[in-house]
C-alpha cells in the first residue's frame, strides 16, 4: 500500500499527464479521497481538450437489435432466448431493419448500432448480406457494430479466421466496432458471468486484429458482477496494454450491471461512487485512449452529469431503441433538449458528435436548441413484454 505522501505523488503525476503503473492505479481507487481523484482526471480531462475543454458531446443513434437468439447464455443476461425457445425467441428481418436505418436518418441520427445474441445459424454471410444492404440505401449511416465476441462466432459457424471474417465485413459495410463483449477480461470474473464466451485474451486478440485492419473500435467493462477492485483495473491495463501497440480503441466505456431478470443471484450493483472512482482512474489510467464516456443509460441523468466533472468529455448515445440494457432493469430515458440541458446544467456546452467524435452542431446559445422533441430516447415493447435482459451496452458507450 502507498503511503498518503506517495499516493498524493502518484496522483499528481497523473493529473499532469504521465503515466501511472496498474499498481499505482489500484492504490488510487482504493485510497485516493473521491474529490481528490476527480480534480487530478478533471485537470487531464481539460489538459487533453485545452480549447474545446468546455464542451462535453453526445451522439444520435439507433441500436438495431437484430435478434434475441443466441447460444452463449451468459449468467448476467436476460436479453437472449435459447434457439428453442420458440416462445421468447424472435429475429427481425431485413425489411424491418431497413426501415429503423430510415426512421433513424429522418431523426437526425448518424450512427447505427447492431446488437444482437449469438444466432447459430449467423455466419458471416448474414452480416455481408445485411451491412451491405445498409449502406447501399443509407450510405450516410455510420456503421459502428458488434464486437470480438460477435467475430469470433461468425467466423466459426463460417469455418474461416477471424481475420477474414473482420475484412468481409468491413467490405461490406461495417465502419468500426463497438467494442460488445468485453464484459471483465480477466479469466475469473468473465468465467463467472460468461462462461462460453471467448477469453479475454482473446478478445483482446480479435480486435487488435481489426485495428490491425483499420477497423478502429471502443472498449467497454461491465462493472458491478462480483469483480474485485484489482480486477477492474487488469481489465484495464489489459486494454492500455493492447492501445500501446495499436491506438485503435477510441474510447474506454465503463457501465454498470443491471440485476433485474437474469441468473447472477445475490450481486448488487455498483455504487454510484465505485462508478465514479471508475470513471476518474480511467482517465488518469488511461493516457493513450482519446475519449472516457459516462453512461446515463445505466447509472442515471445526474450520475451523468457528475462523470462529466470525473474525466468523461462524452455522454454517449441518445439511442433511439435500446432493448439490452433496459431490459435488465436501466430505466432511464432521455430526449435530446434532455440532455442537451444536463450537459448545460453540469457547466458545458453540448455538442452533437459523430462517431469519430467530430462536432456536427454545438449548442452554444440555448435559443439555438433544436425543436425536434421526436428524439426520444425510445425503449422498444418487444424486449420489455418479453422479460428480457442484456445489458451488453455500448455500449454503451458507448459507445
Ligand atoms: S450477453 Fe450477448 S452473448 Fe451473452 S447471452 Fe446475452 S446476447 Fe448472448
Amino acid at each position: 500500500m502507498t503511503e498518503k505522501a506517495d499516493l498524493q505523488s502518484v496522483l499528481d503525476r497523473a493529473a499532469e499527464g504521465g503515466r501511472i503503473t496498474p499498481e499505482e492505479a489500484l492504490d488510487l481507487y482504493r485510497s485516493a479521497p473521491l474529490h481528490a481523484l476527480g480534480s487530478a482526471a478533471d485537470a487531464v480531462r481539460r489538459r487533453r481538450y485545452a480549447g474545446t475543454e468546455h464542451i462535453a458531446t453526445y451522439i444520435i443513434e439507433r441500436n438495431i437489435n437484430y435478434t434475441n437468439v443466441c447460444v452463449t447464455a451468459c449468467k448476467f443476461c436476460a436479453f437472449y432466448a435459447a434457439p428453442k425457445d420458440t416462445r421468447k425467441s424472435w429475429t427481425r428481418d431485413l425489411d424491418d431493419i431497413l426501415r429503423r436505418c430510415a426512421e433513424t436518418v429522418e431523426l437526425g441520427g448518424t450512427q447505427i448500432m447492431f446488437q444482437g445474441g449469438h444466432h447459430p445459424d449467423f455466419g458471416v454471410e448474414y452480416y455481408e448480406e445485411h451491412f451491405a444492404a445498409i449502406k447501399a440505401a443509407f450510405p450516410q449511416l455510420v456503421n459502428h457494430s458488434l464486437g470480438a465476441s460477435e467475430v469470433e462466432h461468425m467466423a466459426r459457424i463460417s469455418g474461416v479466421s477471424a481475420e477474414e471474417a473482420i475484412r468481409r465485413i468491413h467490405a461490406a459495410g461495417l465502419d468500426s466496432f463497438a467494442g460488445a463483449g468485453a464484459e471483465l477480461l480477466p479469466e475469473r470474473p468473465r468465467t463467472a458471468i460468461a462462461p462460453l464466451k471467448e477469453s479475454g485474451e482473446r478478445w483482446l486478440e480479435i480486435m487488435e486484429i481489426a485495428h490491425g485492419l483499420g477497423v478502429e473500435s471502443t472498449s467497454t467493462m461491465l462493472m458491478g458482477t462480483g469483480e474485485t477492485n484489482a480486477e477492474r483495473i487488469e481489465h484495464m491495463r489489459m486494454i492500455r496494454d493492447v492501445q500501446d501497440r495499436t491506438g485503435g480503441f477510441r474510447a474506454f466505456i465503463p457501465y454498470t450491471y443491471q440485476p433485474e431478470n437474469n441468473r447472477l443471484k445475490g450481486r448488487t450493483q455498483a455504487t454510484i461512487f465505485e462508478y465514479l472512482r471508475v470513471i476518474a482512474i480511467a482517465r488518469l489510467f488511461f493516457d493513450n485512449v482519446a475519449h472516457i464516456q459516462g453512461s446515463w443509460l445505466t447509472t442515471g441523468k445526474e450520475v451523468g452529469q457528475l462523470s462529466l466533472h470525473y474525466g468523461a468529455d462524452d455522454l454517449g448515445s441518445i439511442m433511439l431503441e435500446e432493448n439490452v440494457v433496459s431490459s435488465a432493469g436501466a430505466k432511464h430515458r432521455s430526449n435530446r433538449q434532455e440532455i442537451i440541458d444536463l450537459i448545460r446544467k453540469s457547466g458545458r456546452v453540448p455538442a452533437q458528435r459523430t462517431t469519430t467524435y467530430e462536432h456536427i452542431v454545438v449548442h452554444e446559445d440555448p435559443a439555438d436548441d433544436p425543436v425536434d422533441d421526436r428524439v426520444v430516447s425510445h425503449i422498444s415493447s418487444t424486449a420489455i413484454a418479453g422479460g428480457t435482459a442484456h445489458p451488453e451496452l455500448k455500449l454503451l458507450s458507448a459507445n
